[in-house]
């Protein structure tokens, strides 16, 4: 009996076997080849920078409190990242994902593995498939890296532009005209086509490896667009042209094998169920102008310094106030800034101190009108006047309106050899004329110690003794 069951068994699995021989080169070659893109930034780059947005985010809108739907929601997620194909794992990524108490149909996910569903999303699909279809392409712009890979290309302009700086270009809002209304906003990063090609593709596979039908990603987009596109924004405008992509996807979808997965929907019926017993949501657009903040949401991910970057620099700056506050920064150095001034950072190799209202975000780029900043820039030229020029030149590639106005002045800090330099520059997001200075030393490890200051034209007068402060209060750690 038992012998007979087994030689069965043993035919059966021989059989799957040859079947899988056969059929898996196939499916191979005829899947559409994922790579990933250049990227100037580490992996860890991505979890740090993902974790200061997640803060960010959570401070901006209600996640909703049900630990019900969010656990199912949190299973789901977790068994598509289970399903990321080897090659594109991250074992430093930390997926989580968290509903957003917002009706419109929207879904994001920020770099090294912060998700975001709306509520509005989860209630317009129409089965687990649908959801987990949004989830997985998601999860693919994450696993794909695509955040940093944008910024690596959009990063032309490197005052300042450290970490501190990609920032921006992932929290950058979506078009001036809204920022008006609505200053502080996360958008969701819009990517190039190609981009969201690839996040299909990759995420029909992830969609197959967890034993769901790879068709049910495009047959959202074919709920979302019965429902009117979810509104003005949402995931429907940043994901355009689904015609395309639901025969894209389909077509892949001929040659990704489903793994077998038990499937029903009865959880999703009934979290949908409960959803409905919530009063409606407000859309996203609508918390942005309560202008309400969530302050102790997501409190256990800390995140260290957060950045707050609106969607361009608003123009109205205070006057420094006249009392300072002194910081350290990175060990190397410690200085005293307007108590007024905010430290925008992270824990990277530059540190802004500037203004409310000085600060914003413009073509993806973090650009400041008025401010200081503090960085280290790697060189092998031990003469210090040669390490500026070229330091300098890096400047004037990012920015070709960037001009010197003259030549090298000796000057110090803490008591170093130091050079200074002062450029004219036209401002990124004002257009207006704007004076530039740049104090180079050495520390002791050969590397150049930056400072740069930054103010319009028309400011320089008022803002020339606040920078002298500076430089006076510097004194050097290392
Ligand atoms: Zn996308």
């Amino acid at each position: 009996m038992n012998t007979v069951k087994g030689r069965i068994a043993a035919r059966c699995a021989a059989l799957v076997m040859s079947v899988a021989i056969v059929a898996l080169p196939i499916a191979t070659l005829a899947q559409t080849k994922i790579s990933y893109h250049s990227n100037k930034y580490s992996t860890q780059d991505d979890v740090k920078l993902g974790r200061q947005a997640a803060a960010q985010a959570e401070q901006q809108f209600p996640l909703l409190r049900d630990s019900q739907v969010s656990s199912y929601v949190e299973s789901i997620g977790q068994r598509l990242v289970a399903a990321i194909p080897a090659e594109f794992q991250h074992p430093e990524f930390r997926y989580y994902f968290r509903v957003i108490n917002a009706r419109d149909i929207n879904a994001f996910a920020l770099p090294g593995g912060p998700m975001y569903v709306n509520r509005g999303m989860i209630q317009s699909a129409r089965t687990e498939g649908e959801m987990a279809g949004v989830m997985a392409h998601e999860i693919s712009h994450v696993a794909l890296r695509h955040g940093t890979a944008q910024a690596t290309k959009a990063q032309k302009y490197s005052l300042g532009a450290g970490i501190a700086g990609i920032l921006g270009t992932i929290l950058a809002g979506p078009t001036v005209g809204q920022a008006a209304q609505v200053p502080f906003v996360v958008s969701f990063l819009r990517y190039s086509r190609e981009y969201e090609t690839e996040a299909d593709l990759l995420g029909a596979r992830i969609m197959a490896n967890a034993g769901y039908d790879p068709r049910d990603l495009a047959n959202m987009f074919q709920t979302i667009e019965r429902q009117g596109g979810g509104g003005g924004g949402g995931w429907f405008s940043d994901h355009p042209s689904p015609s395309n992509r639901y025969a894209r996807i389909n077509q892949e979808a001929q040659y990704l094998r489903v793994n077998n997965y038990p499937r029903d929907n009865r959880e999703f019926l009934a979290v949908n169920q409960r959803l409905r017993g919530y009063p409606q949501a407000p859309t996203m657009a609508e918390i942005q102008r309560s202008g309400q903040r969530y302050p102790n949401q997501g409190d256990e991910y800390p995140t260290g310094d957060r950045a707050d970057y609106p969607s361009a620099p608003r123009g109205r700056v205070e006057n420094p106030s006249s009392r300072y506050r002194s910081y350290t920064v990175s060990n190397v150095l410690r200085v005293s800034v307007p108590e007024n001034w905010r430290e925008l950072s992270d824990q990277g190799s530059s540190v802004w101190f500037a203004p409310a209202g000085a600060y914003g975000s413009t073509n993806g780029q973090v650009v400041y009108t008025h401010g200081v900043n503090f960085g280290v820039a790697q060189t092998n030229n031990s003469n210090l006047q040669q390490a500026t020029n070229e330091f300098i030149n890096s400047l004037q590639q990012g920015s070709g309106s960037l001009r010197a106005r003259g030549g090298y002045q000796r000057t110090y800090i803490d008591g170093r050899s130091a050079l200074t330099i002062s450029l004219s520059n036209t401002n990124e997001a004002t257009g207006r004329p704007e004076i530039v200075n740049v104090i180079t030393t050495q520390l002791r490890n050969g590397q150049l110690l930056y400072m740069i200051t930054v103010s319009p034209d028309n400011d320089y007068y008022n803002y020339q003794g606040v920078f002298q402060n500076i430089l006076r209060s510097l004194q050097l750690n290392d």
